[in-house]
């Protein structure tokens, strides 16, 4: 486990991270301070114009657009419309070139995570969707709405777990179950959610995406394994930044979703909700996070320990009490060190 949050460490070090256009506007989560990012974890941030992504897409040949599709075909099951001779079939291949090019920007340039903005996509002819998911479950780190900071978290996850079962990805907490004693929180994406989350094979489906103002995007749709995961969220609190790693319970679907057509998971926190929850505030934790199903607590403790960042841990034996307790010895502790 130590070597893990080493490998971490490096993987973190020698980070170089690709945003295409800027933040999601009016979000002030999503954002944070580069310079510290650079000089706690050691990742450069740095932004390019999406147009030069757009421009990586156009170069993506017809042949090399074929060999994709056909793995696709091969790999998941990619309903009729999007098959080979499907009247949406075009929109398959637009989503192969938006990978190949993706792929080809951040080989050349060295990176290990990116970040796009549905807000900001210039010639893109769809939001990036099954390309960023895919390139998750390679190992890529990757943030919704220019955000930087889950997606080194997403890289170090996907390092710290590499050939263990599972993987790693941005999750979004997208609603909650509030049945009293049985609360559930549901945990998905507009697309962008790993398959490495799921043993199953996931389907390849095309629906209408009502933001962006692009055509409609093609993506991975399946629901992630039972069994345990990590959310970790990192925050920009001014003066430093702070993880916030809680350990909870994915479970199966308690029902079918037809009207949610993307990737997700859905877990039971731990010790409950209520705690759980108050927690994640308190400890001002962010709605973007990187799910790890490979990582333990001891990983990211040590992780953290090893960075010099703040971490506040939630699992079976947090209480209120604990939590506040933390946060204020921290208040003063970390105050002084940096
Ligand atoms: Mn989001």
């Amino acid at each position: 486990t130590w070597q893990r949050a080493a490998a971490g460490l490096a993987a973190s070090r020698s980070l170089k991270l690709a945003r295409f256009g800027d933040n999601m506007r009016y979000v002030a989560v999503t954002e944070g301070d580069k310079t510290e990012a650079e000089l706690r974890l050691g990742v450069q941030v740095n932004t390019w114009g999406v147009n030069e992504l757009a421009d990586a897409v156009a170069a993506a040949s017809s042949a090399e657009v074929d060999v994709l599709v056909a793995e696709y075909e091969d790999l998941y099951d990619v309903v009729p419309e999007l098959r080979r001779g499907g009247e949406r079939h075009q929109s398959l291949r637009d989503g192969a070139a938006i990978e190949l090019g993706l792929r080809a920007f951040l080989e050349e340039g060295g990176f290990g995570a990116f970040t796009t903005s549905f807000e900001d996509l210039g010639a893109l002819k769809q939001l990036p969707g099954l390309a960023v998911q895919r390139l998750m479950a390679e190992g890529y780190g990757f943030g919704a709405e220019g955000d930087w900071k889950t997606a080194i978290l997403v890289r170090v996850a996907n390092v710290m777990g590499a050939g263990l079962p599972g993987g790693a990805s941005l999750m979004e907490d997208y609603t909650y179950d509030l049945t009293p004693g049985r609360e559930l929180i549901l945990g998905a994406h507009m697309l962008e959610v790993s398959p490495s989350l799921t043993t199953a094979k996931p389907s390849l489906e095309i629906h209408p995406l009502g933001i962006g103002g692009k055509e409609d995007p093609v993506r991975l749709v399946f629901t992630a394994d039972a069994g345990p995961a990590m959310v970790v969220a990192l925050s920009d609190i001014r003066d430093r930044f702070r993880m916030v790693a809680a350990e909870v319970e994915n479970v199966e679907l308690p029902a079918p979703m037809p009207n949610l057509p993307v990737g997700h998971a859905v877990w039971r926190s731990k010790p409950d909700f209520v705690t759980a929850t108050t927690a994640w505030m308190a400890a001002g934790a962010a709605h973007h996070t990187a799910m790890s199903t490979q990582t333990s607590m001891t990983t990211w403790r040590d992780f953290a320990r090893m960075t010099g960042v703040e971490l506040v841990s939630i699992d079976e034996t947090t209480t209120i009490d604990d939590v506040e307790r933390d946060l204020a010895l921290g208040a003063v502790y970390w105050r002084g060190r940096h």
